[in-house]
């Protein structure tokens, strides 16, 4: 079995077209107009808001 981790754990807001990134386990970041945010770091993938509003951009790899 193969194990994947999170190397980038981000989004792209579909309204401000913010680029946000969460870089450690507690870290959340929004976007600047707030309505999409990230968590989770490296750890696992916790997002905020509605799918539609955000573009996924996480890279995984395998372990
Ligand atoms: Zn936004």
């Amino acid at each position: 079995m193969t194990k994947k981790r999170i190397i980038r754990n981000a989004v792209r807001c579909k309204s401000c077209l913010a680029i946000i990134e969460s870089k450690t386990t507690h870290d959340i970041t929004f976007c600047s107009c707030g309505k999409v945010g990230v968590d989770g770091g490296h750890d696992y993938l916790r997002r905020v808001g509605s799918l539609e509003d955000y573009e996924e951009l996480t890279e995984w790899v395998s372990m």
